[in-house]
Parts: C-alpha cells; sequence; structure tokens
C-alpha cells in the first residue's frame, strides 16, 4: 500500500511539475505570453527548482533558441536531424549540453535578468533536488521517498521527450510547421501536446484551438487571470497564426 501511495505522489509531482513547466517556464518566461503575478511566479520557480532542478534563465534560453533554429543545426534537440527515438531518449541529455553553453543564454535570455536569490541558490539545481529529494524522505520515509522522486524523474523527463520527439514526429500538422498535435500528449502534459498550435502562434498563452480541447495549463492561466494573478497578451492560435503567416508572405 505505501508502495502505491508513493507512485501516486510521484505522478502527481510529475503533473505539478508539468503544469509549472508550461505555465511558468513555457508561456511566461520564453514567450511572454502571459504575465504571472511576481509571487506566483516565484512559488512556480521555487517548486521547478526542487522538483527538477531546472534553472528557468537556461530553460527560456533553451526552448527560445530551439523555435529560431527549428530543425537546423543550431536546434537543440530536432528530431529531424537526430531521429524521434534519439531525442525521446536523451532529451535531458540534449537539453543540458545546450544549457551549459554560455553562449545560449547570452544570446538567447538576455532580457531575462538573474536575481540575487538566483545567483546565491536557484542557479543550483543540485541542491534544490537535494532538497526536494529530503523533504520527500523525511514525509514517507527512505523506501517510499526515493520511489517517488524515481518515478517523477522517469515521468518528468519522458514526458519532456515525448513534447520535443512525438510532438515533432507523430500526429496532426493544421499548420505548415514540423511540430504535431498529439492529444493523448496534451492530456498528460498539460496541454504542451498541441504543439503544432504553438509553433504557428509561439506567443499565445492558449495552445487549445477549441473549448474542447485538453489545455489545463491555459485552464490554469484563465482562472489565475479572473483572480487578478496573470495578464493575458494574446490566447488566439488562429489569428495569431494567420497574422505570422501574412507578414511571412509580405
Ligand atoms: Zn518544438
Ligand atoms: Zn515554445
Amino acid at each position: 500500500m505505501q508502495i502505491v501511495i508513493a507512485i501516486l505522489i510521484g505522478l502527481g509531482l510529475t503533473q505539478l511539475a508539468n503544469l509549472s513547466t508550461t505555465v511558468y517556464l513555457h508561456r511566461c518566461l520564453a514567450h511572454k505570453a502571459v504575465q504571472l503575478h511576481p509571487a506566483l511566479g516565484s512559488i512556480f520557480k521555487v517548486f521547478l527548482w526542487m522538483s527538477t532542478g531546472i534553472c528557468a534563465r537556461q530553460w527560456a534560453a533553451v526552448h527560445r533558441k530551439h523555435h529560431a533554429c527549428t530543425d537546423t543545426s543550431e536546434d537543440p534537440h530536432s528530431p529531424a536531424r537526430l531521429g524521434w527515438v534519439r531525442v525521446q531518449l536523451t532529451n535531458a541529455v540534449l537539453y543540458r549540453r545546450s544549457a551549459r553553453d554560455p553562449r545560449t543564454t547570452e544570446r538567447y535570455a538576455k532580457d531575462i535578468p538573474v536575481t540575487r536569490a538566483d545567483r546565491l541558490l536557484l542557479n543550483r539545481g543540485i541542491i534544490g533536488l537535494g532538497l526536494g529529494i529530503a523533504i520527500l524522505v523525511v514525509l514517507l520515509g527512505w523506501g517510499p521517498g526515493l520511489i517517488a522522486a524515481g518515478v517523477h524523474t522517469v515521468g518528468y523527463i519522458g514526458l519532456g521527450g515525448s513534447v520535443n520527439g512525438v510532438a515533432h514526429t507523430f500526429g496532426r500538422r493544421p499548420f505548415d510547421n514540423s511540430a504535431t498535435n498529439v492529444v493523448w500528449l496534451a492530456w498528460l502534459t498539460c496541454g504542451e501536446g498541441y504543439h503544432n498550435n504553438h509553433h504557428a502562434a509561439p506567443t499565445s498563452a492558449r495552445f487549445a484551438r477549441r473549448w474542447h480541447d485538453f489545455d489545463l495549463g491555459w485552464w490554469f492561466i484563465s482562472a489565475a487571470s479572473r483572480l487578478g494573478l496573470a495578464k493575458v497578451r494574446h490566447a488566439d492560435v488562429d489569428a495569431l497564426a494567420a497574422r505570422a503567416s501574412a507578414s511571412a508572405r509580405a
């Protein structure tokens, strides 16, 4: 029974980390599609530090590079060049390689400031991860704590690989770009599976196009906006995609 609870906690942590990734790192920090209340942004940032060890500024830089150089030799994780299996299985390694190159943040994260908290603590992912695992062990005990951490690690890294691998290879392409829409992946990643829509309109805070599409990240942003905790910049994929293709033709 304890093992089942540990597995459920691990899966729950993965979903919270996915929500934090899509709302804070992706839609807010990397694309500025939504502005979050500073307190909400800080909660996401600290949670990601403890649950993934990710440095927010590096994540935004690597992701912006992916959009700027999709499927070229500069793309940090292109299935068209490396094959989707390699991206699926080694996404974390590919991410790390690009994140550790100082040129990536210099070029793609100039506008994101390095705060005092970043310098002292949040840029040291290993401390965050260690703290996160220690909290799980204190709350659940050694065995279940490590099982929960293991399930979460496999889930988060695996789903991140799927967004960059599967959602550039299989699925529907309503817009003319190499990314795809994969519904089951959208369910598991709070809306990230609508990756073709996203590449067509990167500054839209909403990734889905229809009201019944499962875009939990957008539903969260919508609720936060009603509570005065978020300001949405754009949220219409079709309008933004039409504008982008009109300016590309001009
Ligand atoms: Zn992509
Ligand atoms: Zn993006």
